[in-house]
């Protein structure tokens, strides 16, 4: 890991990192494979350990690079990014509060209409797919009630949370352990899910694919910048709106 990194760059996956022109996403997937003395590299996302362990072996992620680190499970997992194993440091404050959760909220949960039957795998959270149309929300506050946050994210998915764990809360401990500069933070993300890293305050891309409800709530992120390209084409434009471009000179 540097240890003086002169950018660290936390990106969500899926439409983020792993979206844009497919020659933007090589491009600056070699930069980072590249630049990886330099740039702390994050990803930050919903999938949990097992789905970006099976994402980094396949063949289709166009060179995708091992990160430094993993905040997964929408901020309830932190892991290596070699070995994939979870740091207890950070985890094990989630875990407890995350005791008995489970057990207390599926009951509840199978009695909401439009959650799909069964959770999907997750760690110290639950995760469902949802059919929005169906979902009464009013439900999710009576869920909200035990003691946890729940997080509809581009529509289709549901994450029952921790209260008060999310991206944004995971990534800011993970900053302060590591006594990481802010300004030399930029995160980047697509979804509702994302918009707990946005109101960290750190400077933020908001990549051109963004869902409207994240859009929605731009004009109150004062440190985020809307990109015009997607997915990766975003992120390289966002690196170089916040001043970044010095590092990808004629490497990009
Ligand atoms: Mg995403």
């Amino acid at each position: 890991m540097p240890h003086q990194p002169e950018l660290v760059l936390v990106t969500d996956l899926d439409g983020t990192l792993l979206g844009g022109p497919p020659r933007w996403r090589r491009r600056l997937y070699s930069w980072l494979a590249q630049e990886r003395a330099r740039v702390l590299q994050v990803f930050c996302t919903g999938r949990d350990l097992r789905s970006v362990a099976r994402l980094l072996q396949e063949d289709e992620a166009m060179g995708l690079p091992i990160p430094h680190l993993v905040i997964c499970d929408v901020g309830c997992t932190v892991a290596c990014g070699h070995s994939l194993e979870p740091v207890p440091l950070a985890v094990d404050p989630i875990e407890e509060r995350w005791r008995g959760m489970p057990e207390r909220l599926l009951p509840l949960l199978a009695g909401i209409r439009g959650l799909a039957q069964q959770p999907v795998t997750a760690d110290r959270r639950l995760a469902y797919q949802i059919e929005l149309e169906e979902l009464d929300l009013e439900r999710l506050g009576e869920i909200e009630a035990h003691g946890v946050d729940c997080l509809v994210s581009d529509s289709r998915y549901l994450d029952v949370l921790p209260a008060g764990v999310n991206k944004g809360s995971t990534l800011m401990a993970l900053l302060e352990w590591l006594e990481v500069e802010p300004s030399r933070v930029v995160t980047a993300g697509d979804t509702l899910n994302d918009l707990a890293m946005f109101e960290t305050g750190l400077q933020g891309v908001m990549v051109g694919n963004a869902e409207p409800g994240l859009l929605a709530a731009l004009p109150r992120l004062r440190a985020t910048y809307l990109a015009r390209g997607e997915g990766c084409e975003g992120i390289v434009e966002g690196l170089r709106h916040f001043g970044f471009a010095h590092l990808l000179e004629n490497r990009i």
